[in-house]
């Protein structure tokens, strides 16, 4: 089975679209959580994933979208774009967002969070002592995060009980065969790694390999949408640095 890894659309259409224009052929997609939040286009980015077969988990603003938590938790940027996000909001996008569920297993071993295996929904995996410890507290043999926007993988090495972190390229598929890993495909819409380009993976079960990909969307477009809707200008500006 081939499968389409995103993550982090967070209301960016014209990224979404590219991303699926770019991909090559896939079965399923996978949406690690964050479809909306920060972005211009929050029921466009849901119904397009709704035409797809997909599985998909939420995220910590698609949570706060729906009324689950708290908006004073987040900063105030966010909150800002979340507050327009809810006034915007079909019916049918709160319904979507409060169905998805804070993981998903698929085919036993792999698992489907958006921040953590240890904290599914909010902690926020940048340094292999935290991977270690959702290694050791969950069982799995692949694990798929969001969460940070940032492209990065955890392997664990069994018999050192260490973990090693290595950041994300295009470029040769990495193996999974035998390695038990966390793999991050980085944002889609609001990329966080110094590169602005939507980053999105390729998940192939039958080779067993995780490829990275990146691909230049018309950020122009999302940023104008932005300005128009009034979101805060430190959103738009950071797209086009992908910071
Ligand atoms: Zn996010």
């Amino acid at each position: 089975m081939r499968y389409l890894v995103i993550s982090d659309i967070h209301g960016n259409y014209p990224a979404l679209q590219t991303v699926l224009a770019d991909a090559p052929p896939w079965d399923v997609l996978l949406c690690l959580g964050d479809i909306v939040g920060y972005g211009p286009n929050p029921n466009e980015c849901v119904d397009r994933l709704r035409q797809f077969e997909h599985i998909a988990i939420a995220g910590n603003h698609d949570c706060a979208a729906i009324g689950r938590v708290e908006l004073s938790i987040f900063n105030q940027d966010a909150r800002q774009a979340l507050y327009w996000t809810i006034q915007e909001m079909t019916p049918r996008s709160f319904g979507y967002l409060g169905r998805l569920p804070d993981s998903h297993r698929l085919d036993d071993e792999i698992l489907l969070v958006h921040g953590s295996p240890r904290e599914p929904t909010w902690e926020y995996l940048i340094d292999p002592e935290a991977a270690r410890e959702s290694f050791e507290v969950r069982d799995f043999r692949l694990a798929l995060v969001g969460h940070t926007h940032i492209p990065l993988m955890f392997e664990w090495a069994s018999e050192v009980y260490r973990v090693k972190a290595m950041m994300l390229e295009p470029g040769e598929p990495i193996r999974l065969q035998g390695r038990r890993l966390i793999i991050n495909p980085g944002s889609v819409g609001q990329p966080r790694d110094g590169n602005p380009r939507a980053s999105y993976g390729l998940l192939d079960t039958e080779s067993g390999t995780f490829e990275m990909r990146r691909v230049v969307y018309p950020v122009e477009i999302t940023q104008e949408r932005m300005r128009a809707r009034s979101l805060p200008r430190r959103l738009v500006d950071r797209l086009e640095i992908g910071r």
